[in-house]
């Protein structure tokens, strides 16, 4: 059993570092959900400084944190944090304990750092080592606490990364598999038996898109697509019915209300040098790319077009990702 508090640093009009077109309070926070939803099962609980884009001061944090402490248990304080530097050179992974560190602090920041920073000399980013700093959350949580610095945003290599979802889900599950080393936190057999491919429906459950069905059923979401006309996949409703398809892709064979024919696509939008644009939920970048969730959030400037690339980004100039342009909304 593990009692953990996430902190993800920043939020709200304190964006922490910023570039690349990137802020870092996002990154933080996607850090923190993507870890929650990794430790779902196991015997951990979960306690955060902030859920959504909330403005904390560090003593709110710290006072939040030790007001829920309770019993003698293993307790640990995450902070997530990514880091900047005037330098766009500067790279790669490091983490923090207190100057005076409590030693089950030191063993933590062991077990994470090992994992972590694996991921990003897999990558080929820097290992900066484990270090100690008098940072406050640090100093004035009173169970033991680490401090994560996830890369640079204003590096551009580590920045390219923290916009993949797929090196944020590398970095979370690190981030899981130090605590499974650290404290043998486990996760609980469910009960809930195996799908079979040809389950005939499914209920849309929180945090279903057609891609993880693709995933769990073993069929192409091209499949669900054409066993689900009408239904749009960026609108799930929880406790709605989608129909699975057999793996050949053939809807299965006790059909729901005939299929009504699929409404007609609609012609891309007009997206012009300029145009504020927000970008499909689920959709990938240009190259085929998972987006860290956070760009699904935000609106953006269009800042380049070539054909149906589109280059996206602050209006500062920053450049976030190139996407479809059939993937971008106008707002
Ligand atoms: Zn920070």
């Amino acid at each position: 059993m593990l009692r953990l508090w996430q902190d993800a640093g920043h939020g709200g009009s304190d964006p922490g570092a910023t570039g690349n077109g990137l802020r870092e309070k996002d990154v933080n926070l996607a850090i923190q959900q993507k870890v929650t939803a990794r430790l779902k099962g196991y015997n951990v609980e979960l306690g955060q400084s902030r859920t959504g884009d909330a403005t904390l001061s560090l003593t709110a944090r710290t006072n939040a944190a030790n007001a829920w402490q309770k019993g003698t248990g293993n307790h640990l304080f995450l902070s997530y944090h990514a880091n900047g530097f005037t330098d766009p050179t500067a790279n790669g992974y490091e983490d923090f304990v207190h100057t005076t560190p409590a030693a089950a602090s030191v063993k933590a920041q062991d077990a994470i750092h090992r994992r972590v920073a694996a991921v990003f000399t897999k990558h080929g980013r820097r290992n900066r080592g484990k270090k100690r700093a008098n940072f406050h959350v640090l100093r004035e949580t009173k169970f033991p606490a680490v401090l994560l610095e996830v890369g640079f945003v204003t590096n551009p290599q580590d920045a390219a990364l923290l916009k993949q979802d797929s090196f944020l889900d590398e970095v979370a599950a690190a981030i899981v598999q130090g605590l499974v080393d650290m404290y043998g936190i486990k996760k609980a057999a469910t009960a809930t038996p195996a799908p079979t491919p040809s389950s005939g429906t499914h209920t849309i459950a929180s945090g279903d898109t057609f891609w993880s069905l693709s995933r769990r059923y073993g069929v192409t979401v091209d499949d669900i697509r054409r066993a689900n006309p009408g239904v749009d996949a960026a609108r799930l409703q929880i406790g709605q019915e989608v129909r699975i398809p057999l793996k050949d892709g053939t809807p299965p064979p006790k059909a729901a209300p005939a299929p009504k024919p699929a409404p007609k696509p609609k012609p891309a939008p007009t997206i012009r040098a300029g145009s504020r644009v927000k970008v499909k939920q689920g959709a990938r970048d240009f190259n085929g790319n998972r987006l860290a969730s956070f760009v699904y959030g935000m609106t953006y400037s269009a800042l380049q077009i070539s054909g149906d690339r589109v280059v996206i980004g602050l209006s500062s100039g920053q450049i976030t990702a190139a996407v479809h342009r059939n993937n971008l909304i106008l707002v």
